[in-house]
């Protein structure tokens, strides 16, 4: 959770003691939710899947043809 003051533009993670901001004291404090951005699915992951599954089905075959 973090806060940020609309009156003077304090951004931080402390709020006063009933909530006022440590900066100007103003109540103007809105709180802000920090917002963790979610990773997008990672494209490296799937090539490697594939050139996973891509080398098991070559041994295979490879050990099928020996
Ligand atoms: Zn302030």
């Amino acid at each position: 959770m973090a806060y940020f003051c609309k009156d003077c533009s304090y951004r931080g993670k402390i709020s006063g003691q009933v909530g006022e901001c440590p900066a100007c004291g103003s109540f103007n404090l809105e709180k802000s939710r920090v917002q963790k951005k979610k990773s997008p699915p990672a494209k490296w992951r799937l090539v490697v899947l594939t050139l996973l599954w891509g080398y098991l089905i070559a041994l295979l075959i490879w050990k099928l043809s020996h």
